[in-house]
């Protein structure tokens, strides 16, 4: 019995030391201590023994169970305390590595380009007005003194949702809500930016696009004003070589009409590419706003006059950033858009 007492002392030894888990370790304590385990079966067969030798193997096998149980727990702490440190040297962070900067967004260039425009006519005096995206016929078109049988009134030149509404297809209507609004006060000196509707789609179209729609009415306002402030504009969204052409046009809305060209950024004027030799790029539309228009919105066009003037915001920043297909703009590439951050 004493025999098997010391066997079974030995092999839980050598069982503790091999342990290579707190897992493991538990497993093999509950084979050695547990209630079915190997010393417990020795204990409770000490009945069969006889009376001299029941406290001598009793006494063996209690000091045995208590050598094991201190063995067992030292041998966890052992394990725990390797466990924690390969824990720690896998999750181990190297302090000295350079942080991962978190890339900032920025303004999309058409957004830029209308904050642009927006700053330098604010600058001018000039406040801004907004207005609805879906409008009807009457303010789209006939307040603006365009007939029934102008092209832009095609149904499939314009997004149409029945006959009186649709989307608008220039920002023009603005100028009359602006007017029907403060008429007949005076001055007003507004620019409306916005995204505008038509069913084109091509290197230079695009069916959504952005304009900014300018008004000024008061008394003795003349093409000179309109020429000065678009000179003023040309020069600090360009440059403060930038001179500006007037070409006569025609637009329903305005009498006289022109359309407004500016000196090429690209050649300075001595003929390029860009401008097709002629030294000229036209960057918007525009005119003194017609007597109809004026009095249709509740202005006496006896009394007051008025320029207005409707640029493509895309185009500004095609000639400022020298994009050549306006359809980048809208693909959200990022290769593209962080050129402008
Ligand atoms: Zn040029």
């Amino acid at each position: 019995m004493q025999e098997k007492l010391n066997g079974i002392a030995a092999s839980a030894r050598t069982d503790i030391s091999m342990a290579q888990s707190q897992e493991d370790l538990k497993k093999i304590q509950v084979t050695y201590l547990g209630k079915k385990g190997k010393i417990t079966a020795v204990l409770r067969g000490m009945g069969q023994l006889s009376p001299e030798e029941r406290p001598l193997i009793g006494s063996l096998a209690n000091k045995i169970r208590d050598e094991l149980a201190a063995l067992f727990a030292e041998r966890e702490l052992q394990l725990r305390k390797e466990e924690q440190e390969k824990r720690i040297e896998a999750e181990k962070v190297d302090i000295t590595l350079p942080g991962r900067p978190q890339e900032l967004g920025h303004f999309h260039p058409l957004t830029m380009v209308m904050d642009e425009i927006a700053d330098i006519f604010l600058g001018l005096g000039f406040s801004i007005v907004d207005g609805p995206e879906v409008e009807t016929d009457y303010y789209n078109f006939e307040a603006l003194n365009i007939p029934k049988d102008h092209p832009a009134r095609d149904m499939q030149d314009s997004f149409y949702f029945n006959p009186e509404m649709l989307l608008r297809t220039h920002t023009s209507p603005v100028q009359v809500h602006t007017m029907e609004k403060v008429a007949p006060q005076v001055p007003v000196r507004i620019i409306a930016p916005g995204k505008v509707y038509r069913r084109d789609d091509d290197a230079t179209h695009s069916p959504m696009f952005h304009q900014v729609e300018g008004l000024v009415i008061d008394h003795n306002v003349s093409l000179a004003d309109l020429k000065g402030t678009l000179l003023l504009f040309a020069q600090q969204m360009f440059g403060s070589h930038q001179q500006v052409r007037l070409r006569p046009s025609f637009f329903p809305f305005t009498e006289p009409s022109a359309e407004v060209d500016i000196s090429c950024m690209m050649c300075h004027g001595k003929g390029c590419r860009v401008c097709k030799d002629t030294g000229w790029i036209e960057i918007l539309g525009s005119g003194m706003v017609h007597p109809h228009v004026l009095e249709m919105s509740g202005y006496d066009p006896e009394v007051y006059t008025g320029y207005a003037f409707g640029m493509g915001v895309e185009r500004i920043a095609m000639l400022k950033y020298g994009v050549d297909d306006l359809r980048l703009f809208f693909l959200n590439d990022i290769r593209m858009l962080r050129q402008f951050r």
